[in-house]
């Protein structure tokens, strides 16, 4: 089995965190994209005559007393103030296979652990997985937008990822205890206490580990050639959780997506900090960089779903909003000792093999957690 400390090989820099890192600590550039021209202007047309009603198929709107669209020949509906936290999703992202599995004593086989050491997945089988995972999503968000006859270019930005995060799991508010936000099983849950831009970014932080658990359970059921359910779901929660270096992974890939779509130097770092304050010299300086280099890797699978629809428009106003309410500076200390490097593909597939072997063996000692896990599915 390949060792952490051979990983550092594979180790390249990521060219675009770099970049992000560097945008905050020379903050020029940030600013620049606040003088948005046309802002105040959109406001003022719009109050002049109120646009009450659209077309359904067209999505032109018109004034109250205009009854159908002369282009569509339909008749109009109504636009309806939407309150998008009541909007019920329940996402699945199935995969289906011949072999479905019924207990945890069949998943821990010896067949199955020598396939996991001879470990024949490819970057293919991998693209494959997150190309299912943003079709899914996709899908999801289109019948949200439908069903609840929702105008999207109408939604507050933060409604908009709001419902985006729906399309991936669903998404509950809380207004007690010290948690912006926290992921459990299949659950995202946000402090509404706090304000619009902190939201954002927690529910991108809590997306990404979302997507992190998803991509993992599919990683497993892809190479153990048998459907998802949820025995393989909890192996996945298990394998992310059990050890510092799994969660420094889920952690700081976490971490980075959250900067990708928000503004670096602004994030909660104790949320990684606790865990390599954990450590207690189990791992060596190079070998938690080597572990955050995997993180950003993983991050970068993690974007590019995130980017079918939160695109280059949507991140500016996501950084515009932030910047307007959030009055701290960033934390440039913890910002210059970003890990910037990213893996390369075979280097990455090494470290998959390495968490899922490590992970698979580990979990097949701990089948009351299993148990305990897959009740939550
Ligand atoms: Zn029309
Ligand atoms: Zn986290």
């Amino acid at each position: 089995m390949v060792k952490l400390s051979e990983l550092s090989t594979y180790c390249r820099e990521d060219a675009e965190k770099r970049l992000l890192v560097d945008e905050v600590l020379n903050p020029q550039h940030i600013l620049r994209s606040l003088s948005k021209p046309d802002y105040f202007m959109d406001d003022f047309c719009n109050e002049l005559i109120e646009l009450t009603k659209y077309c359904p198929k067209c999505h032109q709107k018109f004034p109250e007393d205009e009854n159908f669209c002369p282009k569509c020949l339909v008749s109009l509906k109504a636009i309806r103030d939407i309150d998008v936290r009541l909007i019920e999703s329940d996402p699945e992202f199935s995969l289906t296979k011949t072999k479905e599995y019924s207990s945890f004593e069949d998943i821990f086989s010896a067949e199955n652990f020598k396939i996991i050491d001879e470990f024949k997945f490819k970057t293919r089988d991998y693209n494959k997985i997150l190309l299912n995972i943003k079709r899914s999503s996709i899908e999801t968000f289109e019948n949200l937008i439908k069903e609840n006859e929702i105008l999207l270019e109408d939604l507050d930005i933060q409604d908009k990822i709001l419902l985006y995060a729906k399309s991936f799991v669903p998404v509950d508010y809380k207004s007690f205890g010290p948690e912006l936000g926290y992921f459990t099983f299949n659950r995202i849950t946000i402090d509404d206490r706090q304000i619009a831009s902190l939201q954002i970014t927690t529910l991108i932080h809590e997306m990404s580990h979302f997507l992190l658990k998803e991509i993992m359970t599919h990683i497993i059921c892809t190479i153990l050639d048998c459907s998802k359910n949820s025995l393989m779901e909890a192996i996945a929660v298990f394998i992310l959780s059990y050890s510092p270096f799994a969660r420094l992974i889920d952690e700081y890939a976490a971490h980075t997506t959250e900067g990708r779509f928000t503004v670096y130097g602004y994030q909660d770092y104790s949320s990684f900090i606790q865990i390599e304050q954990s450590l207690d010299g189990e791992m060596t300086a190079d070998e938690i960089e080597i572990t955050k280099s995997i993180g950003n890797t993983f991050a970068i699978s993690i974007k590019d779903i995130l980017e079918s629809y939160i695109d280059e428009e949507l991140r500016s106003d996501i950084n515009e909003l932030f910047l307007r309410q959030v009055r701290e500076s960033p934390n440039y200390e913890m910002l210059a000792l970003e890990n910037c490097n990213r893996l390369t593909g075979e280097g990455f597939l090494k470290a998959i093999w390495l968490v899922l072997s490590e992970g698979f063996m580990s979990a097949s000692q701990n089948l009351e957690k299993l148990e305990e896990y897959e009740t939550y599915f």
